[in-house]
């Protein structure tokens, strides 16, 4: 991946730890695909750490950059609480990202 094409996606979020993986142009449109650094997660309900448990495409609002329309898809990980005890199967990421400032 070339640093030239994340450097000002990256800068689109203002998010440190939000990272483009892809930047798709459309005719009239960008899709640009991101996901969050790896980082150790624990289960909401137990905390014990989690695992993971595959992806799932979300997309976020389209904002419009300089007057094109940006669709933004977050590749949201999905986590499994490993403690059979516990009443959570699997959860997903939660990350600001889902809610920008206004
Ligand atoms: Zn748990």
């Amino acid at each position: 991946m070339s640093h030239a094409i994340c450097a000002p996606a990256c800068a689109l979020f203002d998010l440190p730890d939000v990272h483009v993986r892809a930047v798709e142009r459309g005719p009239r449109s960008f899709t640009v695909v991101v996901e969050t650094f790896p980082t150790l997660v624990g289960c909401p309900s137990c905390g014990v750490l989690a695992t993971g448990h595959g992806r799932r495409e979300v997309v976020l609002h389209d904002l419009p950059c300089a007057g094109v329309p940006v669709r933004v898809v977050w590749r949201k990980r999905i986590f499994r609480c490993r403690e059979d005890a516990c009443e959570v199967v699997t959860f997903s990421e939660v990350h600001e990202l889902a809610a920008p400032r206004a």
